[in-house]
């Protein structure tokens, strides 16, 4: 992708990482660890919006302890499993920042990735996508993935692009606009590329 040439023309008062939820215990402690190592190096405040979709491992839990011990972390707790599209929705409700990045929190996202996607950001583009390089799907499924993106292209009437998903990072207008969608049966890449 080009990017505007020139010095950054914006900084971010705050970053918000929006994280849905849904059985993660065992990963929520290295997930916090690595965005916190990732985020603290480019000195921009930060929030991280934890969303738990009705969790059944005691994920609930854990992210309450979390945020106990790091002002940073905010957990919004649903009432059960309302499906990862619905907690994108709520996340990005609670979000306030002046960027914010979604993520999966169960490590399929890299969050040293998220410095450049902000960088990005930084030189004025409002929506940065983040394609993953590696799956670490077998290649059955990865050939499906593959099928599913170009399908899925071929039927949309918005411009969508191929291999990214949910991870990339919006602007604060970006995420207003789609926040503002009375859509029920959201798609959060079409929102995002329709935007
Ligand atoms: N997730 C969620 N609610 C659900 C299912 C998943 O919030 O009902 C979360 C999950 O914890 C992860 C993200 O959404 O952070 C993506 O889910 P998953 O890894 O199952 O999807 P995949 O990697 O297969 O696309
Ligand atoms: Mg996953």
């Amino acid at each position: 992708m080009d990017t505007p040439a020139g010095d950054p023309v914006r900084r971010a008062a705050l970053l918000s990482v929006v994280l849905p939820v849904y059985n993660e215990r065992e990963v929520l402690a290295e997930l916090t660890d690595r965005l916190s190592a990732a985020l603290a190096p480019i000195g921009v405040p930060f929030e991280l919006v934890f969303v738990d979709d009705g969790s059944r491992d005691g994920s609930a839990e854990a992210l309450d302890d979390l945020a106990a011990e790091r002002p940073q972390a905010k957990v919004v707790h649903l009432s059960r499993n309302f499906g990862h599209q619905a907690a994108i929705q709520a996340g990005l409700t609670y979000a306030h920042g002046d960027a914010v990045v979604l993520m999966d929190s169960d490590l399929q996202d890299t969050p040293e990735a998220i410095p450049a996607l902000l960088a990005e950001w930084e030189q004025g583009w409002d929506v940065v996508y983040a394609i993953r390089t590696q799956r670490k799907e077998g290649l059955w499924k990865r050939a499906l993935f593959a099928l599913f993106y170009r399908g899925l292209r071929q039927i949309a009437d918005t411009e969508l692009p191929v291999d990214s998903g949910n991870f990339g990072l919006i602007d604060r207008r970006v995420r207003d606009a789609i926040t503002g969608m009375g859509e029920h049966d959201r798609y959060y890449p079409g929102l995002r590329a329709w935007v």
